[in-house]
């Protein structure tokens, strides 16, 4: 299994800590042609108007939607709201997730949060212990995007839509390898 993450800005040396705690082989997506012969790609958490701008840059952003269509993306905060459709300003977007999220929606750094979450995705093992920062709420899913989890006051903090995830979250700052896993099991 060989999965690329997206390093362009972020928390990406994380998510690749993780991919290999699982027997993956993780690679650094910076160009185009990094994007060759991976089986699914995660965009870290870090400032969405960065990771779009430079994408941008980078000449990144077409071909990271022609690899959506048929790969699995798994964004995590800030990859989240890049990955979906609507964020409720202009800013560059990859628009391959049926989403529309808010930025900062629980308000700035101090209010920062850890919340226990109940995934039956995940199967056992019990509540997920999530890590939220500066952290964005998916404010609706459309088309076939699903919700996976929700905040107990019903804030939709994590979606899916086929092969790809979204979650409001930082998998990649806890020990609990269960999101990892879950989406692997996606690129198999
Ligand atoms: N606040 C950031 C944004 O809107 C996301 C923060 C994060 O990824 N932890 O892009």
């Amino acid at each position: 299994m060989k999965i690329g993450v997206l390093a362009i800005q972020g928390d990406f040396a994380e998510h690749i800590v993780m991919l290999k705690r699982l027997g993956a082989q993780a690679v650094e997506v910076r160009l185009p042609a990094h994007l060759a012969g991976l089986d699914g790609l995660i965009m870290p958490g870090g400032e969405s108007t960065t990771i779009g701008k430079l994408s941008v840059d980078y000449g990144l952003l077409d071909p990271l939607r022609e690899f959506g269509k048929t790969h699995p993306i798994w964004g995590t905060c800030a990859g989240a709201i890049f990955l979906s459709k609507d964020a409720r300003r202009a800013q560059p977007l990859l628009g391959l997730m049926d989403i529309t999220v808010r930025r900062n929606a629980f308000g700035r750094q101090v209010d920062s949060f850890e919340a226990d979450l109940t995934i039956p995705e995940l199967g056992e093992g019990g509540p997920y212990h999530a890590i939220f920062i500066r952290a964005p709420i998916i404010e609706s899913v459309q088309a076939d995007a699903r919700i996976l989890c929700t905040l107990s006051d019903g804030r939709i903090v994590a979606a899916r839509q086929g092969k790809l995830l979204a979650t409001s979250f930082h998998p990649e700052l806890t020990n609990d390898v269960r999101f990892h896993e879950f989406f692997l099991s996606l690129a198999y």
